[in-house]
């Protein structure tokens, strides 16, 4: 039997990152077993759904390359088939009228310490399948229970097993509302059915629903779905993730430079492991690898770390050509034609790709090799210039002496640079620190060799010579001041 799967959002909000592993879930497990996978759009709260939640849920998942075969359904639709199915339970017996005022029978419920259901029921049955019919014809108002019905309710979940409730765990549930309005456990079952859903995987959050419509499939007559709930997902500190966390809604993350290959990898990690030690996956790989088997039980965390290095790695894998035309539109200035020589570039992404999380990340690391105004670290021209200026002359002098008669490779470069800071009677770092602002105009930077060699003699040679001149007229101002 072809497995049939799908997501079912409320778009009462954005798709936040629990949905989105939901439906992540879902595509991957219907790609990997040749099944369907179903969009349906759970719109019955019309106060609180709108337009364009949907549409922020539709670009979310087609951000994250989430596609569904079929859909997206909207529950509204369906509406006169849910009140359908209510009819019919009320028909065949299953279900009874409730003609019952709220306020009255939650207090009376309240004073003899029981389910407010439990009056409803007794009212109904004492008012008897007739006096029932004629206050309906009379037109009096009257919501439709669902009368559950002795015994169990037992299904089986892929994370958590055989499940098992008892009738006492389940009250006699509102079914269509006194508007004619069906609820949520009643849609969502007349859905599955109609949509002849055979996998239910969704956040464990709905666990307490299922026994419900576990008895309402029976009850109708309808085949019962296999149920997976997966674990909620927890902030670093344990809590359950919200708003506190930072951003939760998944379209944030895109607008800070996360990529969807990397948040796609990072929610199928959250509740599923590939067996292996592998975690950098492509859609492919989890494709490939991911089954309903390994779904972990225990709540997962979101670890925003986690999702940058994951994010990291997919850029790096990404096309050459994608990231040039990222430095291209992300840079300008003069030297931006340099990003035209494909080996230059090639090269200096192999040097900044490493250091880089988000594409916002790689156009920093680059605008320093690509253009040629410097955007100079104010703690790292203090630090490392502005302390000793005299100093930081003298060392920047005895590199430019040693470099010019050497070949311009990492490890000439390399040797005549510890020889010159062997002369000087310092450590390397005493001469890479200053040397590194004056390439850079900051505190970090790829390998000093490297940084040498990717730009080039003449332009290294430039910018330590323009150093010098400003370290020339840090000195004396300082003399100045010290006169
Ligand atoms: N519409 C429900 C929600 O967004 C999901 C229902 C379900 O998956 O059964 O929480």
């Amino acid at each position: 039997m072809t497995m049939r799967l799908r997501f079912a959002p409320s778009p009462t909000g954005y798709l936040h990152v629990g949905g989105a592993r939901t439906a992540v879930f879902n595509w991957l497990l219907a790609q990997s077993a040749g099944g369907v996978f179903v969009l349906r759009i759970e719109d019955t709260d019309r106060a609180r759904s709108s337009d364009e939640h949907t549409q922020v849920i539709l670009d979310g998942l087609s951000w994250l390359g989430v596609t569904w075969d079929e859909g997206p359904f909207f529950q509204s639709e369906g509406v006169e088939r849910h009140r359908a199915d209510a009819l019919r339970l009320l028909a065949e017996g299953k279900a009874y009228r409730d003609f019952s005022d709220p306020e009255q029978v939650r207090a009376e419920a309240k004073e003899r310490g029981m389910h407010p259901s439990k009056v409803a029921r007794e009212q109904a049955d004492a008012l008897g399948a007739d006096g029932s019919d004629q206050r309906a014809v009379a037109g009096d108002p009257f919501a439709v229970r669902f009368r559950v019905p002795d015994g169990e309710a037992v299904f089986h979940d892929l994370v958590h097993g055989e499940m098992r409730f008892g009738s006492d765990d389940v009250d006699d549930l509102v079914i269509l509302r006194s508007d004619g309005t069906p609820t949520y456990n009643l849609a969502v079952v007349s859905d599955d059915a109609e949509q002849g859903i055979t996998l239910v995987l969704r956040g464990d959050d709905h666990l307490s629903n299922t026994p419900k419509q576990v008895l309402l499939y029976q009850a109708l007559g309808y085949a019962q779905p296999t149920f997976a709930h997966v674990p909620m997902i927890l902030g670093s500190d344990g809590k359950k993730l919200s708003k506190r966390h930072g951003a939760t809604a998944v379209g944030d993350y895109s607008g800070q430079g996360i990529l969807p290959e990397a948040m796609f990898n990072f929610l199928a990690l959250l509740g599923w492991s590939p067996g292996d030690d592998r975690e950098f996956m492509s859609i492919e790989e989890l494709t490939e690898a991911f089954s309903a088997d390994r779904l972990l039980k225990s709540a997962s965390v979101f670890d925003t770390e986690k999702l940058e290095w994951l994010n990291g790695r997919h850029l790096a894998a990404r096309p050459t050509e994608e990231l040039v035309r990222a430095l291209e539109e992300g840079l300008d200035g003069p030297g931006v034609e340099r990003l035209g020589d494909p080996v230059w570039t090639a090269a200096l992404l192999e040097l900044i790709k490493p250091r880089s999380r988000t594409m916002n990340d790689l156009v920093e690391q680059a605008r320093p090799f690509v253009t040629d105004d410097l955007a100079f670290d104010d703690k790292a021209v203090e630090k490392h210039w502005l302390k000793s200026p005299g100093e930081a002359r003298e060392r920047l002098s005895a590199l430019l002496e040693a470099f010019s008669g050497v070949a311009w490779t990492h490890d000439e470069l390399e040797s005549a640079l510890r020889g010159a800071a062997a002369k000087l009677e310092v450590g390397a770092g005493k001469v890479i620190h200053p040397l590194r602002v004056a390439l850079t105009g900051n505190m970090a930077s790829p390998g000093i060799f490297d940084v040498l060699v990717q730009l080039g003699r003449e332009r290294s040679e430039q910018r330590v010579n323009s150093a010098l001149e400003r370290l020339a007229e840090a000195g004396a101002e300082e003399h100045e001041s010290l006169s």
